[in-house]
């Protein structure tokens, strides 16, 4: 059985790139003593998982490192998450800024840039800047990764998730030899979140790789399926209210094929909205026949936060990039549009027409 997975990693066509950018990788974890990683802000499955994977590789290898990410996960990421392990920066700016200051390696999963961390970015730039001596790491799936800001950039748009490619990464790494059995359970199962979120449970951005790192997860002995009664399982009861009213009352359609909601502070207050309880609305229009991409815009108290999907070959990174501020994925981008959330749909509906008239 080992043999498919190692085939996987040393025969596919990126696998020189991998393998150069994991040597680079294990001599500066080899030569490091405090290590950060980084997830971006609103952090998500893939965001989590591979900060908790990273963080289990490490802390196997004798290192301490700790996780800093912007603000809080949703409730039901929290499962992944080793105690002490993770510091929010909105919550104890102090305690980061110590460990910054103190860090020789930084690690940045999940983004394409260090500024996608959030507001924690611009700290880490204040207190290191352009210190060589703090070496920085990048591991991710987005498309146009910041490479000029980072020592080594293992970058590849190929791949579900960036735990899909942190998978590939670590397989790499000489300690674990292509041997999935060399991870830790902990490691394998905050991979394996990464992947089945960032994947829709494998409804989109799916590869031949994924099912061959899911499948060796799985061989590794995590419980999938105690994963998915964890992630897909364990909304809450307002989120189900909450949906059915969007569905209902808030919905919108735009010709050609496009849906949109709106979710104001209003309505948030109204049903008890807490953060993650909006997680996946997003994708629902989609499973409408005709329709092939769609929007969803958050009231957030300066800004309103864009999410947007879409289906085959509907381009909505080149939708954020135009219109929202933001960028992504082809089939999944986000962004923030800074008006009121009543100026959004006479907005929005005009560059969807403007975007679909080219
Ligand atoms: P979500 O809709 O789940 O928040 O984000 C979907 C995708 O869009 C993610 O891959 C995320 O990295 C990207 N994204 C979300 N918000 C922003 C943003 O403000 N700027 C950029 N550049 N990308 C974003
Ligand atoms: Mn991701």
């Amino acid at each position: 059985m080992q043999d498919i997975f190692k085939f996987a990693v040393i025969n596919s066509k990126k696998a020189m790139r991998v393998t150069i950018a994991a040597d680079r990788l294990n001599e500066l974890i080899q030569t490091s003593s405090d290590v950060i990683i980084f997830g971006h802000e609103n952090p998500d499955g893939d965001s989590i998982g591979s900060c908790v994977g990273m963080y289990h590789y490490l802390k196997g290898l004798g290192k301490d490192p700790h996780m800093i990410i912007n603000n809080r996960l949703p409730d039901y990421f929290v499962f992944l998450v080793p105690d002490g392990a993770l510091t929010y920066f909105v919550e104890d700016p102090n305690k980061c800024e110590e460990l910054v200051a103190k860090a020789d390696l930084l690690v940045f999963l999940d983004m394409n840039g260090m500024n996608r961390a959030g507001e924690v970015s611009k700290m880490v730039e204040d207190r290191i800047g352009h210190n060589p001596s703090v070496r920085k790491v990048l591991i991710d799936h987005h498309l146009n990764p910041r490479t000029e800001e980072f020592d080594v950039v293992v970058s590849d748009t190929e791949v579900s998730s960036a735990c899909e490619l942190l998978y590939q990464v670590l397989l790499e790494q000489p300690g674990v030899a292509a041997d999935v059995n060399r991870l830790s359970i902990e490691c394998a199962a905050a991979l394996l979140t990464g992947i089945l979120t960032d994947t829709n449970n494998f409804a989109n951005s799916v590869y031949p790789s994924t099912y061959l790192a899911v499948s060796a997860l799985q061989g590794r002995g995590v419980d999938r399926d105690a994963i998915y009664d964890e992630v897909f399982r364990s909304y809450s009861r307002i989120r189900m209210r909450l949906m059915g009213y969007m569905l209902h009352d808030n919905m919108r359609f735009v010709d050609p094929c496009v849906a949109y909601f709106t979710l104001s502070e209003r309505i948030k207050e109204q049903y008890g909205f807490v953060r993650g309880d909006s997680e996946g609305f997003v994708n629902m229009p989609l499973t409408v026949k005709d329709i092939r991409m769609s929007a969803f815009f958050t009231e957030e108290a300066d800004y309103v936060k864009v999410s947007l999907r879409s289906k085959g070959d509907i381009d909505v990174n080149d939708f954020a990039h135009k219109y929202c501020n933001g960028g992504g994925h082809k089939n999944a981008s986000g962004g923030r549009l800074y008006m009121s959330l009543e100026d959004v749909p006479e907005y929005f509906e005009s560059k969807v027409k403007e975007f679909f008239a080219r």
